[in-house]
């Protein structure tokens, strides 16, 4: 009964920038079809413009330097993952971060070795937090993830255990410094936080109340 009775089939495979393998563009119906010399060069040209659109949306989401979301892709992602934790009533608390005297590293070693830190900070937030949150690099030294299931309590745990890899990397790397940083959680509330900008600006005021303090 539900046999799709495909007799037809012609796919093209789809690349990401990188030459990974993301999926096949592919026709089919249930009637037999020619498929010509052309009809290949048609679904070619498709598939294309295809790989072209997921390009131009992973260039405008994703950080260069670090590879992790952008600021774009964080709102897009963040959204969706509020939406959910929303309706089936489960905690999430975004953490704002914001690298501490990161300019002295510059100053420093160089800019080049500034990269290397954000790149090293963005490679430890992803050994530290879990597959189902996210993380981005807001601009700058500025770092945001939003943690599902998570509560403040919780997220304030994960946020030692990201200070300490940090300490650990410096130190296995034997660099003349460590990345530090100040951080503000929040506890969403979908009655409070009607959007995730409204919850990035409470992590950030309470950051830098962090970091006033420490001065
Ligand atoms: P604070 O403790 O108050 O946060 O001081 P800070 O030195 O970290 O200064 P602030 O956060 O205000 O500015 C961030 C600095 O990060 C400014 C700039 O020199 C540096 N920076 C921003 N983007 C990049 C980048 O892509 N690469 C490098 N190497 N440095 C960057
Ligand atoms: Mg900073």
């Amino acid at each position: 009964m539900n046999d799709p009775k495909i007799r037809f089939y012609a796919g093209c495979p789809l690349r990401s920038l990188e030459g990974h393998k993301l999926g096949t563009l592919c026709i089919y119906d249930t009637q037999p079809r020619r498929f010509e010399q052309k009809d290949a060069e048609i679904l070619r040209d498709l598939a294309l413009m295809v790989e072209r659109e997921l390009a131009a949306v992973r260039l405008a989401t994703v950080d260069e330097l670090t590879h992790i979301p952008n600021r774009r892709g964080f709102r897009m992602l963040a959204e969706q993952a509020l939406r959910l934790c929303a309706r089936q009533n489960m905690p999430a608390s975004l953490v704002f971060m914001d690298l501490d005297k990161f300019k002295s590293i510059n100053d420093t070693y160089g800019h080049a070795e500034g990269d290397r830190a954000l790149r090293t900070f963005a490679a430890q937030m992803i050994a530290t937090y879990r597959e189902s949150d996210l993380f981005a690099r807001l601009g700058g030294d500025e770092f945001v993830a939003l943690l599902t299931d998570t509560t403040q309590a919780l997220a304030e745990a994960l946020i030692e255990r990201l200070r300490q890899s940090l300490e650990q990397a410096a130190e296995e790397a034997g660099e003349g410094y460590h990345v530090a940083f100040s951080h503000g959680v929040v506890e969403y509330d979908p009655a409070q936080h009607r959007t995730i900008d409204a919850l990035l600006s409470e992590g950030d005021k309470l950051m830098y109340t962090v970091k006033k303090a420490k001065r």
